[in-house]
């Protein structure tokens, strides 16, 4: 992996090299100790995805195969200083993984303390979720919008599923969105939705103001029923051993009482943009509206 953080839990992500290694852990115990392994001066850290230990490589001593620059994996045993070596969060990890197709399954009965991270996580920050679906999506989502997301991703324990992290919420709340008629809606001036539906024969689009258009059918007389699925995340870990996630946006219209495929657009989601926004302090896009909705909306069942 080609990130890393140095606390566990929610916490800022780093790129792995040897500069912001010293800068962040000032090379102090236990990020730098003498391995057992091999009596060599070793860099640690946290995986950002499972908590797990990882060794940097490149930190100390060049990396000796053909790879040029630093990189993290999971150390897969007790380091000292560190927590214990999990394994079943190792095994579900998407650095380990490396690669999962449409795998949204709930994962257990009973609700773990994780998953009550994450759904602290999601409250307080459901403001910056919803802007970054619409910046991923292009689909400008309203308040009423809005809770339907919430309320699905409750209904569908989106924070119980194998793949969520605490980096994820977004885009699991994505996938978990209902259906939604695209007639009226408003969409973003070159986003991928707009892309999707720019010349269409169906729809045209109509400026609203400068960024967003509004999504009208061709012929004004003509019924148009065209609706948006969105799903399939997915994730692959590259060659280059960097995580990418995805997920695919689905037009489908009415044929014979039901629906048919209509266009598909894959998208690329932006790993770490919902940790690096969290960890930003910026207050630009925070929302009281839609943290009041989430406030209403995510309760922790007993
Ligand atoms: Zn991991």
């Amino acid at each position: 992996m080609r990130k890393v953080k140095f606390h566990k839990g929610y916490s800022e992500v780093f790129d792995v090299n040897a500069e912001t290694f010293k800068v962040i852990t000032n090379e102090t115990y236990p990020y730098k100790q003498i391995s057992k392994k091999d009596g060599k001066i070793s860099a640690y850290g946290i995986c950002p995805m499972c908590d797990n230990t990882v060794t940097l490589l490149g930190i100390y001593r060049p990396i000796k195969n053909e790879r040029s620059d630093s990189y993290a994996r999971h150390a897969k045993e007790d380091i000292p200083g560190f927590d214990k070596f999990n394994e079943d969060d190792y095994l579900y990890c998407p650095y380990h993984r490396r690669r999962a197709n449409y795998v949204i399954e709930v994962r257990r009965k009973d609700i773990t303390e994780e998953d009550i991270k994450i759904l602290n996580i999601a409250r307080e920050n459901f403001d910056r979720c919803i802007y970054l679906i619409k910046k991923a999506t292009g689909l400008v989502i309203s308040n009423k919008l809005a809770m339907e997301i919430v309320k699905n991703y409750m209904a569908n324990c989106g924070y119980m599923v194998h793949d969520r992290t605490d980096k994820n919420i977004p885009w699991i709340m994505l996938n978990k969105m209902p259906v939604i008629k695209l007639i009226n809606r408003l969409v973003v001036k070159n986003s991928p939705l707009y892309e999707m539906l720019n010349k269409d024969s169906q729809v045209r689009l109509k400026a609203e103001n400068k960024d967003y258009y509004r999504i009208l059918p061709k012929n004004e007389k003509e019924y148009c029923a065209l609706s948006l699925v969105i799903g399939e995340y997915s994730f692959l870990v590259d060659q280059r051993d960097n995580l990418n996630e995805y997920i695919n946006l689905i037009i489908t219209k009415p044929k014979n009482g039901l629906y048919s495929e209509y266009k598909r657009k894959n998208i690329q989601l932006d790993v770490y943009s919902f940790n690096n926004m969290v960890h930003s302090q910026k207050e630009t896009y925070r929302n009281k509206e839609l943290l009041k909705i989430a406030e209403d909306i995510i309760k922790i069942r007993p």
